[in-house]
């Protein structure tokens, strides 16, 4: 299973979002995405991101094509591959996805303040639970 990392710039500010892929991701400006990107150029529902056997494939569901790392000008309805670190083009939006190793993760208990490794179901220093929808703060 992928955990995925997505960053991008709106008005000058880095966010990053961090999702286990579970089934599906979808990214787009439509609140209850996985990814929600508040931009107006970003559809509805824009790309959705699943897992075939080892690979990792993206989708376009807009109706605009999806530059990715400037190599793939994927077409509406397409699919395609992903690697790691590839740059997708929604709208005016630049979307680095990475592929993320949850060990090497670190995130902050939100009841006791400790780093703890993300991977971790449970807080090491104080028990709480610490699955929260597949999001969590980076550090
Ligand atoms: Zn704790």
């Amino acid at each position: 299973m992928y955990t995925l990392s997505f960053q991008w710039k709106i008005a000058g500010k880095t966010r990053t979002k961090i999702v286990r892929l579970e089934n599906q991701i979808v990214i787009g400006r439509r609140a209850g995405s996985d990814v929600v990107i508040t931009d107006p150029s970003v559809a509805g529902q824009h790309a959705r991101m699943t897992q075939t056997g080892d690979n990792l494939s993206v989708t376009n569901l807009s109706t605009s094509n999806i530059l990715i790392s400037g190599r793939v000008n994927l077409a509406p309805g397409k699919s395609a591959t992903l690697k790691s670190g590839d740059v997708l083009k929604l709208g005016n939006v630049d979307v680095t996805v990475s592929f993320v190793q949850l060990r090497n993760l670190k995130v902050r208990c939100s009841n006791c303040n400790t780093k703890i490794p993300a991977d971790s179901e449970t807080c090491p220093n104080c028990g709480a639970s610490l699955i929260t929808g597949g999001q969590m703060t980076t550090y």
